[in-house]
């Protein structure tokens, strides 16, 4: 009699196999009292485990085959980084040696206080670091524990399909299982924003998270089957269930395959408009990915990555020859390079501002503006790599014009000292702005006369429009991308931008829901920059639909005070589409 378990899907598709339960719950330490003459002795022990630790790290990256996204090796990395951090690395040595305790429970104590810390700030990125921190503490406490053992999820060989089934698993373990031929994975902890999820939908392994005690409940060896579009667990299914996700895991995959020959066609409507599909990238090596699925350039390019997880800013240099190699790699598409969006809270070192309210406070530009010793590199960076193909200049979070202002006078500024210096770069730099304060939206206009092209960042304009913390689970209800509000605003966007003839896309999640698409295109916009990961879909979506049908439409959505007609009468946009869900 099959069981369902929900949970939430994190990654889709849907896998069918063997349940391979791995214990990666929480390490059980215990402390105890240390005479002082094996101090040094505990510390020797805590640095070798520190060492060890390392060593597995440097293994499995060594594995990451060459062609896997670049954001994945990232992840290791990121590990590395906090292994030789002094919070994790040094501070434990110093409880040992105050306390008298030993190694495992002086870096629970430095864990403890660091994950409390963590859980006072209010940035979804940070959050993930929780669960770096986490991943990183188990993997040298459990060296602890076992007396040098390594902990990888190695599964026994198999002919038949596996699913692992764990408290929570580490970015690292997935490449390992991965590299087993693992089928998909199901976790008690974890959360879409999570590094494993990000990595697991990279891979395209299906993944559940969030169901509680799931190892209780799954025997080894059980047969269980995945579902990873709508976050359900079966364990022991019955033949006609088995035969059911058989054949929605064929129809799937052929659904899959049929969106790969998309990558060379042209995105134009059924009623012939076209319409420009971007994608968004995080660090250079993102590049391969969007070359596959055709993408025209980059839409945006999210430099903030360049600078976490370090102590010190990269140099002008640095940064110069990544944007420099990132747009060469183009081949003469477009490279929309946003200025850092940090925020005072997020994991780059040398910027300690601490804000009551951090999402509110001074980030994005509103830190660059105050820190022009982080900004002026960047922005001589960007100038110089103009001349290597077709750069963009994207500015985040604006609020007023003011800070428009102040920024091209910057940018002037820098222009006369490049000149100076005989340095080339492109006169004509487009310089852009991302509408992402409803502040910003409802006089986009004036900021359309200033900028040459505008990118509606629709995950901050919910956020900000709905007083929604993106983030809050208690408040997810309210996040809403069909809120009446929301929809208006992006229209009204689309509109001035339209009015000031200069171009506008959308780069938020919204760009990357399919079920989205049609709704965007009813509300004026031909510009999406979204994930490689979707674009596909996406496109797929964009060439059934006729659009000047679908604006046909949409007036009287706008006028709709009813929020679940709205939402019937969205679904219905969506009605006649063909089946592509894969
Ligand atoms: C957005 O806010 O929609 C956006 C694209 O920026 P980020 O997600 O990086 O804040
Ligand atoms: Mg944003």
């Amino acid at each position: 009699m099959p069981t369902a378990y929900p949970g939430i899907g994190v990654s889709r598709g849907i896998a069918i196999g063997k349940a391979r339960i791995l214990q990666h719950g929480q390490v059980e330490v215990l402390e105890y009292t240390l005479p002082t003459s094996q101090l040094d002795s505990e510390v020797q022990r805590f640095r070798h485990a520190l060492a060890q630790a390392r060593e597995q790290l440097l293994q499995i990256r060594a594995r990451i085959p060459g062609d896997t996204p670049g954001n994945i090796a990232a992840f290791i990395e990121t590990h590395l980084l906090m292994l030789d951090d002094a919070t994790l690395a040094e501070e434990p040595e110093a409880i040992i040696r105050a306390q008298h305790c030993n190694a495992e429970w002086a870096l629970k104590l430095q864990a403890d206080a660091l994950l409390r810390a963590f859980a006072t700030m209010d940035d979804a990125y940070l959050k993930t670091r929780c669960d770096d921190v986490i991943h990183v503490v188990r993997r040298v406490q459990q060296l602890l524990l076992q007396g040098g053992e390594g902990h990888e999820p190695l599964l026994e060989e198999s002919a038949e399909p596996r699913i692992a089934v764990a408290a929570d698993l580490s970015p690292g373990d997935l490449v390992l299982l991965h590299q087993q031929n693992i089928s998909a994975i199901v976790t008690e902890r974890g959360g879409p924003l999570s590094h494993t999820a990000i990595l697991a939908r990279s891979l395209r392994i299906p993944a559940i998270v969030g169901i509680p005690h799931v190892h209780d409940y799954i025997n080894n060896h059980e047969w269980l089957v995945v579902d990873g579009n709508h976050g359900t667990l079966l364990s022991d299914p019955d033949a006609a269930t088995t035969h059911f996700y058989q054949c929605k895991q064929a129809s799937e995959q052929a659904a899959y395959d049929r969106l790969q020959t998309l990558t060379d066609q042209a995105c134009r409507s059924s009623d012939g408009i076209p319409i420009t599909l971007q994608a968004n990238i995080e660090l250079p090596e993102d590049i391969a990915e969007l070359k596959r699925v055709g993408a025209e350039g980059v839409g945006l390019y999210r430099t903030e990555f360049l600078f976490l997880n370090r102590e010190q800013a990269p140099s002008e240099e640095e940064q110069f020859t990544a944007y420099r190699e990132t747009v060469e790699s183009l081949n003469g598409a477009p490279l929309t390079i946003r200025t850092l969006d940090l925020g005072a809270d997020k994991a780059f070192v040398p910027v300690r501002h601490i804000s009551s309210n951090p999402v509110l406070g001074l980030r994005a530009v509103r830190l660059c503006l105050n820190e022009t010793s982080l900004f002026k590199p960047q922005l001589r960076a960007i100038l110089r790599a103009s001349v290597y193909g077709p750069v963009q200049l994207l500015i985040p979070m604006l609020t007023n014009t003011g800070e428009i202002d102040q920024c091209l006078h910057l940018l002037n500024t820098l222009k006369r000292e490049l000149r100076a210096q005989h340095i080339p770069f492109d006169e004509q730099l487009p310089v852009g702005g991302m509408i992402e304060i409803p502040a910003a939206a409802l006089c986009v206009d004036q900021f359309a006369r200033r900028l040459d092209f505008l990118a509606i960042g629709t995950n901050d304009l919910i956020q900000y429009t709905l007083a929604t913390d993106r983030i809050d689970e208690a408040v997810n209800h309210l996040y809403d991308p069909l809120n009446l509000a929301v929809l208006r605003l992006i229209r009204h966007i689309i509109r001035s931008a339209n009015e000031a003839e200069i171009p506008v896309s959308l780069c938020g999640e919204m760009a990357a829901t399919p079920s989205l698409t049609r709704l965007l295109l009813a509300l004026g916009l031909t510009r999406f920059s979204l994930p490689p990961t979707t674009l596909l879909e996406v496109k797929h979506v964009i060439n059934h639909s006729n659009i000047k049908l679908l604006q046909q439409q949409i007036h009287e959505l706008l006028q709709c005070g009813n929020e679940a007609l709205l939402r019937q009468t969205i679904n219905e946009l969506n009605s006649d589409l063909p089946e592509l869900s894969f």
